[in-house]
């Protein structure tokens, strides 16, 4: 028989173990395991290699000599980010990328996505690095069935995510106008990982970060997911090597998907 202070000590163990999250991050691999063979129309995602051809913005980007040989969008946008007199241009860039990502419709069958968001719980989150709003186009189909689904935040900012000047709830861009106070929504902005950290320029970024680096310190499991943390990513890189440092957690489980 167990005596009753153990028994104790088990529940709490056990509440300690399953009441902490299981935060899951999302690169665009993730995107790309969501629609491998494109969106309900065929129309297919790029990882950020070979993103500038595939997106359309390689004639925005012959006005400009970049100096970075890379090919990444990200590492571009970086260095034109840094530039005053590229101001204009990366307005430019930032538009066209909505405009492109907008387009992205999720297929009527099923994708990674919606068992993604069916596996988890409201106790987990699931932290987005992506621009495209097809995790939120399959949140919203799944919460026909169950409200029982993990939060969604994005570190970059997305497409699909409203923020009301007035209240500062968060939902979906599409609602157009806040469901609490009736407010027009405003898209936060898209975020380039810049070397610079701007992260606290927009608040809805700046408490996505907050939140982000306290979970990572809480979370029972972390699953990376099609997500390479791009060294023009100063930020990311310090929560990744915090998220991994063995002083951190030596009890808790990590697992990386990738191809
Ligand atoms: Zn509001």
């Amino acid at each position: 028989m167990i005596p009753e202070e153990n028994k104790e000590i088990e529940a709490n163990y056990k509440r300690y173990i399953l009441e902490r999250p299981h935060i899951v991050i999302l690169g665009a691999g993730a995107t790309m395991a969501a629609i491998p063979n494109g969106d309900k129309n065929g129309k297919r995602c790029s990882v950020m290699k070979g993103f500038i051809e595939n997106m359309g913005l390689s004639d925005l980007l012959k006005r400009v000599t970049v100096n970075t040989d890379s090919d990444n969008l990200e590492e571009i946008l970086s260095e034109l980010e840094s530039r005053p007199e590229c101001q204009r241009l990366v307005t430019e860039l930032e538009n066209r990328i909505i405009s492109n990502f907008s387009e992205f419709e999720i297929p009527d069958e099923l994708t990674v996505y919606d068992y993604l968001l069916l596996s988890l719980r409201s106790k987990d989150y699931i932290f987005s690095f992506n621009w495209d709003d097809l995790i939120l186009q399959a949140y919203q189909r799944a919460w026909e069935i169950t409200h029982d689904l993990p939060q969604l935040v994005f570190l970059h900012g997305n497409i699909g995510v409203g923020r009301c000047p007035s209240c500062n709830a968060v939902e979906s861009l599409r609602n157009e106008n806040c469901r609490k106070c009736g407010h027009e929504l405003v898209r936060p902005k898209i975020l380039f990982p810049i070397k610079e950290k701007n992260y606290k320029d927009d608040p809805y970024i700046k408490n996505c970060w907050d939140g982000f680096l306290d979970l990572l310190s809480r979370a029972t499991i972390l699953t990376i997911f099609g997500y390479s943390a791009p060294q023009s990513d100063v930020m990311a890189i310090e929560a990744m090597q915090k998220a991994f440092s063995s002083t951190f957690r030596r009890l808790d489980q990590i697992e990386v998907i990738d191809l």
